[in-house]
């Protein structure tokens, strides 16, 4: 049985003492959960404040984005062996909001998944449509091609440390949810891809988690679907009041 994630992805959030003030906080909330795994995703600059404060207890901590390159004269930008250094056991790649402002495409993406994995962290890459793409009837042609592209070159014994986030664009953000029913289908069509690019096992142990306007009042029906592996949520995790309880909605 997969064992459920959910991770608070704070964006561009938090001073460096209020990420370690919210962490603080869900260290004390979530002491009896030890049949979830929690991931906090902070700015960069609260990294290494977070990652102390987390020491020796179950939370994870993830980056929001990379570069994929080792080290070098990339202005600017962070590389995957140096979000290790500091701490990170994750990292998320191709996030909508990097894929539409910073117009990242699946090539670097791809790129990106090399660089996390090879450096041993668990990429959590995002895919989904946008509303338009949706409308139109595209919504599986677009994951497709979202997932083929962005893990092309990937092995099955790397897959191991990759994890999917279905993240319905028209979703983010928005306080628009897919309903549970729209979500299981993109799930459980992103497995059966998964199960013919990596076969049977790579997709029966991939966890995939929703993302999109989740809440503590819509986790439930979302994190009980079968294909729904945990959940990547904005907005409703920058306070602990918001996030414990979906992350308890979590529990089996
Ligand atoms: C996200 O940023 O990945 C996200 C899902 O945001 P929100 O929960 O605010 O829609």
């Amino acid at each position: 049985m997969r064992r459920k994630l959910v991770a608070g992805n704070w964006k561009m959030h938090k001073t460096v003492a209020e990420a370690v003030a919210l962490v603080n906080e869900l260290k004390k909330e979530l002491a009896d959960v030890t049949d979830v795994d929690v991931v906090v995703a902070p700015v960069f600059t609260a990294l290494a404040a977070v990652a102390k404060a987390i020491d020796g207890t179950p939370l994870g901590l993830a980056a929001q984005n990379c570069y994929p390159e080792v080290t070098g004269a990339f202005t600017g930008e962070v590389s995957p062996t140096l979000l290790k250094d500091v701490g990170c056991r994750y990292v998320i790649v191709g996030h909508s909001e990097r894929r539409r402002i910073f117009q990242e495409a699946d090539d670097f993406i791809n790129r990106k998944v090399r660089a996390v994995t090879a450096e041993g962290l668990q990429a959590i890459l995002c895919v989904g449509e946008t509303l338009e793409e949706r409308d139109a009837g595209k919504t599986f042609d677009i994951l497709a091609a979202q997932i083929e592209n962005s893990l092309r070159g990937i092995s099955a014994a790397t897959m191991e440390r990759v994890i999917i986030a279905y993240e319905p664009v028209w979703a983010i953000g928005t306080g628009k949810t897919a309903t549970a029913c729209q979500a299981q289908e993109a799930h459980r069509f992103l497995r059966e891809l998964l199960r013919k690019m990596h076969g049977v096992a790579t997709a029966a142990a991939i966890r995939i988690l929703y993302g999109g306007s989740v809440k503590a009042d819509n986790a439930a029906a979302l994190l009980s679907q079968e294909d729904i592996d945990g959940a990547l949520v904005g907005g409703a995790s920058l306070m602990a009041a918001d996030f414990t309880p979906i992350v308890k909605q979590g529990r089996n």
